[in-house]
C-alpha cells in the first residue's frame, strides 16, 4: 500500500489546483483503495460443482459498465438452467455457458482507442480534451446521441423464458407480517 500511495504522489506533486490537499488526505486516510481496471475473461465458467457468477466469472469494468445487468442476468440464466436440469448440474452448467456467453462477449465490449482520447497525457492533450468536452456539453451532444441510440447494449441477445422459475398462476401470496 505504501508503494501505491508512493506511485500516486510521484504521478501528481506539483500538479497544481487541490492535488496538495489530495495527497495529504491520501496519506493519512484510513480507507484507501488502488487497484487496475481489468476486465475477467475466462473460458472456465464451471468445474464440477463449482460455478463462477458476476464479476468473478465476467468482470466488464467500470469503463464497459454493465456490471451489475451481467451479474443479475447470469444468475437469472444459471437459476434457470439449474431448474430446467434438474439433477444434471454438467448439463445446467454447460448451458449456462452457451446461453450467457453470447451476451457477455456483447457487454464486456471497449473500445480501447476510445478510452485513450479520454485519458490524455500531457498538459496540451488535456486542454483539448477539456475544451472538446465543453463545446460537447454545451451543445447538448449526449442528449441527441442517447436520443438516437438503441436503448439496449445486448446486441439484440433475449433473455431467455424460463417457465419453472415463474410461480403457478394460481398460487396463493403469503404476506410476511
Ligand atoms: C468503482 C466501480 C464502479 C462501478 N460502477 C458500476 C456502474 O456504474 N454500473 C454497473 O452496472 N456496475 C458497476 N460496477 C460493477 C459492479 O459493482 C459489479 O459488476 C457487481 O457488483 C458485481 O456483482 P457480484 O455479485 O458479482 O460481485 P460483488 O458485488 O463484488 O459481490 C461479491 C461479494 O462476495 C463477498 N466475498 C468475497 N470473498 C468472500 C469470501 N471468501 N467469503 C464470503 N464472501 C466473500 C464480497 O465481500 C462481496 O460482498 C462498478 C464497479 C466498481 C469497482
Amino acid at each position: 500500500m505504501d508503494q501505491q500511495k508512493q506511485f500516486w504522489i510521484e504521478r501528481f506533486r506539483d500538479a497544481g489546483w487541490q492535488t496538495d490537499r489530495f495527497i495529504q488526505g491520501m496519506m493519512t486516510t484510513p480507507n484507501f483503495y488502488s487497484q487496475e481496471v481489468v476486465q475477467v475473461r475466462t473460458d472456465t465458467w464451471y468445474k464440477g460443482r463449482v460455478v463462477l457468477v458476476g464479476d468473478a466469472a465476467h468482470c466488464a469494468s467500470p469503463f464497459s459498465g454493465m456490471g451489475v445487468s451481467g451479474s443479475l442476468v447470469g444468475a437469472y440464466v444459471l437459476a434457470g438452467e439449474i431448474n430446467r436440469n434438474m439433477g444434471d448440474l454438467a448439463r445446467a452448467f454447460a448451458f449456462y455457458d452457451k446461453t450467457l456467453r453470447p451476451f457477455v462477449n456483447e457487454i464486456q465490449k471497449v473500445n480501447p482507442s476510445l478510452l485513450r482520447l479520454g485519458m490524455p497525457k500531457t498538459r496540451f492533450g488535456i486542454s483539448i480534451f477539456l475544451s472538446v468536452t465543453a463545446l460537447v456539453a454545451l451543445l447538448r451532444i449526449p442528449d441527441v446521441v442517447a436520443r438516437f441510440s438503441p436503448e439496449d447494449r445486448d446486441g439484440g441477445w433475449r433473455l431467455p423464458e424460463y417457465t419453472q422459475l415463474n410461480p403457478p398462476k394460481n398460487a396463493r401470496r403469503h404476506h410476511l407480517r
